[in-house]
């Protein structure tokens, strides 16, 4: 009887010692919000199987105009780190902070990048109150790749300051991931380059990709600001549909998170082609063309090069 007795609180104590290593082993993974879904791509690569990450704006949603929902809340209320890109992007996100009560750290993945001042005229008194004096930053900043780096850096960096015990696993991801966005970038820059110098310019919807045209090289006029908010109006248009015949502009392209009309009435009003879609400040879902930064980038370039490269026959 005692033998038996040992040997149930022996199996007892062996089920116990078995499930406590075992449900530290399943370990709990960092809660970590990302306020846009390239911002969650980059969180993702880099964070692996440690981190578990939500998106506030997902695929095709457009960060500049944004309502958070209530279950935004209760992801930021649970977050330990939230992921923003700064430069003004997220202007809900000071609210969102403070009606979720998140206790969270805030990273700007931004960091250190030298913002692109736009010179642009549209009005923006009250929006925040961010206005400079002349013009504002672009938020842009991901559209060049060497500037997608420095978001990975920072990342990084966060990442492990939230979860110690993870930097060699993040350090690693990063340093695989970093040596991805180097093949990208010359990537871009082949494909640009295959571009006839004289044709590389195009019309998009709004003004989105400053760090792309002062990185390759490409010109992208856009009849919208950096923001989305401000509404285009019938002179700014007027202006580039005489912009796009004067300058022979071959193409007009669609974006993922603006409405098609304003891009179609420009084709159509000046004769330049519409080319595809490009994906400026969000990705497509999983299952779509841009579903990852890398996929995004390489989506963009294959559609511009589409559009511009060959001349009318
Ligand atoms: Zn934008």
């Amino acid at each position: 009887m005692p033998n038996r007795r040992a040997f149930v609180a022996g199996l007892a104590f062996g089920l116990a010692a078995v499930a406590t290593p075992f449900g530290a082993f399943a370990q709990e993974k960092l809660p970590v919000v990302a306020s846009f879904s390239i911002l969650g791509d980059f969180a993702r690569q880099i964070g692996g199987d440690r981190v578990s990450v939500t998106t506030l704006v997902g695929p095709d949603g457009d960060a500049h105009v944004y309502s958070p929902t209530p279950a935004d809340a209760k992801a930021m209320a649970a977050a330990k780190l939230v992921l923003v890109n700064g430069l003004h992007f997220e202007g809900w996100l000071p609210r969102l902070v403070k009606s979720s009560g998140t206790k969270a750290t805030m990273a700007e993945a931004t960091k250190g990048i030298t913002p692109l001042e736009t010179d642009d005229d549209h009005d923006d008194k009250g929006k925040g109150g961010h206005a400079h004096a002349h013009g504002h930053d672009d938020p842009h900043a991901w559209q060049s790749v060497a500037n997608a780096k420095l978001y990975v850096a920072n990342i990084r960096d966060a990442l492990s300051a939230a979860d110690p015990a993870g930097k060699a696993s993040y350090e690693a991801n990063a340093t695989a991931y970093l040596a991805e966005l180097d093949t990208l970038e010359g990537e871009v820059k082949a494909a640009i380059a295959r571009i006839p110098a004289e044709r590389r310019k195009a019309i998009t919807t709004h003004d989105a990709f400053g760090y792309f045209v002062k990185a390759y090289g490409i010109a992208f006029v856009a009849p919208q600001g950096v923001s989305t908010e401000a509404e285009a109006s019938a002179r700014d248009v007027a202006r580039i549909i005489r912009q796009v015949k004067a300058q022979k502009i071959p193409a007009v392209f669609l974006e993922n998170v603006t409405n098609p009309r304003l891009v179609e009435q420009i084709a159509r009003e000046s004769g330049a082609k519409v080319g595809g879609r490009l994906y400026s400040d969000a990705l497509s879902a999983e299952s779509g063309p841009a579903g990852t930064y890398i996929r995004m980038m390489k989506h963009n370039i294959s559609e511009i090069e589409k559009a511009l490269a060959a001349g009318p026959a």
